[in-house]
């Protein structure tokens, strides 16, 4: 992860916040066993009801998720016809193009978010609050990973369901979503392909009944629990062997 990141950084598509960022994830993939927890798997199956259900959504790609993970999001976009846009807290136009283009390579067929991020989201200065009024202006539901708290807020308040993917269960951003996906997006992002390829065949009211049993203050207060326990446990066997 670490190697793809800095060949990322090298080639225009990770800011140098981006690799502090990501040393802050690792610190919490550590607490959590460098593994996908139940409380995650429970996530990933409502963000995937939530995706399937929506009619305008969106999987908002910034330059870490393009690093780690850029092979699954176009899969991702076709199981779930949500449509992909580039999204940037430190936007430039060169690093946009590159990031798209990466998508593209994958197999994006359409990429928003490079030329077209014309519309404002109300509280967030310019270049960082500028998006497609196609894409996330418009969306119902926008997938995010890795994303700063104020533009979480901000997306909440225009009355978006947010679904985040993001490793620190304490960050404004796990706090705010309405579903949190505790776990490291080289997990995380395969885990929902998989998930939305088997679920895109549900009824929509077993997809309906999924989301309403979904409750995201239960499920953070579950990842907590289990980083508690899981030191407790650790901190037990040295003392004890
Ligand atoms: P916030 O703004 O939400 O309060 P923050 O300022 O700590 O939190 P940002 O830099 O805005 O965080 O966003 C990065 C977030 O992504 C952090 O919470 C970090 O733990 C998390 N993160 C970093 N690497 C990964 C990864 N590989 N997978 C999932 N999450 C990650
Ligand atoms: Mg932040």
């Amino acid at each position: 992860m670490r190697e793809r990141l800095v060949e990322a950084f090298r080639e225009g598509i990770v800011v140098p916040q981006g690799l502090i960022a990501h040393g802050r994830g690792e610190c919490f993939d550590y607490l959590i066993g460098e593994e996908t927890i139940g409380p995650a798997v429970e996530a990933i199956r409502a963000a995937v009801a939530a995706l399937l259900t929506a009619r305008h959504p969106v999987i908002s790609v910034n330059g870490n998720t393009a690093a780690l993970a850029a092979e699954h999001i176009p899969r991702l976009a076709e199981a779930t016809g949500a449509l992909i846009e580039v999204n940037l807290f430190y936007r430039t136009r060169e690093r946009a193009e590159k990031i798209a283009e990466l998508l593209r390579r994958h197999g994006a067929r359409r990429v928003l978010g490079v030329d077209d991020a014309t519309a404002r989201i109300p509280g967030l200065e310019h270049p960082r609050g500028m998006v497609s009024p196609e894409g996330i202006y418009k969306a119902d539901v926008v997938l995010l990973a890795l994303e700063d708290g104020d533009r979480t807020e901000a997306l909440r308040r225009m009355g978006k369901l947010v679904i985040a993917i993001d490793l620190n269960p304490l960050s404004r951003t796990a706090q705010k979503a309405d579903i949190t996906i505790v776990d490291n997006v080289v997990r995380a992002m395969p885990l929902l392909v998989k998930t939305a390829e088997e679920m895109r065949k549900w009824p929509r009211e077993k997809l309906l009944e999924v989301l309403e049993g979904y409750d995201n203050r239960r499920v953070l207060a579950e990842v907590i629990r289990y980083i508690g326990e899981r030191l407790n446990r650790l901190a037990e066997s040295l003392l004890h062997g």
